[in-house]
C-alpha cells in the first residue's frame, strides 16, 4: 500500500500579502549650480532608473515630477551633492535633506 502526503498548508498563507512600502522623501528643487559649488549628479538623455542604490529603507525622489533619484539609502548625511533629475531635469538638493 502506497500512502500519499499531502502538503495541505501550501498556499494558505497567500491571502496574507505583506507589502513592504519604502518611505519616500521628496526633495527639494533648485536652480542650477554655479559652475565648481556643487557635485552635481547628472545622468544622460536615455538613462533610466535611480541614480543612486542602496541596502537601506529609504528612497529619494523628484521634489517636481516624483521620479525616484535615490533608491535604498538609510537617510542623507551631510553632503554637498545635487542630483539633476533623469526626467524632467531639474536640479535636486540632496545637502539639505537631513534624516534622523
Ligand atoms: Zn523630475
Amino acid at each position: 500500500m502506497r500512502s500519499m502526503v499531502r502538503a495541505s498548508r501550501v498556499g494558505a498563507e497567500s491571502s496574507t500579502l505583506a507589502f513592504c512600502v519604502m518611505p519616500k522623501k521628496k526633495l527639494p528643487v533648485i536652480a542650477e549650480p554655479a559652475p565648481g559649488t556643487r557635485a552635481v549628479l547628472c545622468a544622460t538623455a536615455d538613462f533610466k532608473g535611480p541614480l543612486l542604490q542602496g541596502l537601506g529603507p529609504l528612497k529619494l525622489v523628484c521634489g517636481k515630477c516624483g521620479y525616484v533619484l535615490v533608491r535604498g539609502v538609510n537617510g542623507v548625511e551631510h553632503t554637498n551633492v545635487v542630483l539633476q533629475c533623469p526626467s524632467c531635469r531639474s536640479y535636486n538638493d540632496a545637502a539639505k535633506l537631513l534624516v534622523n
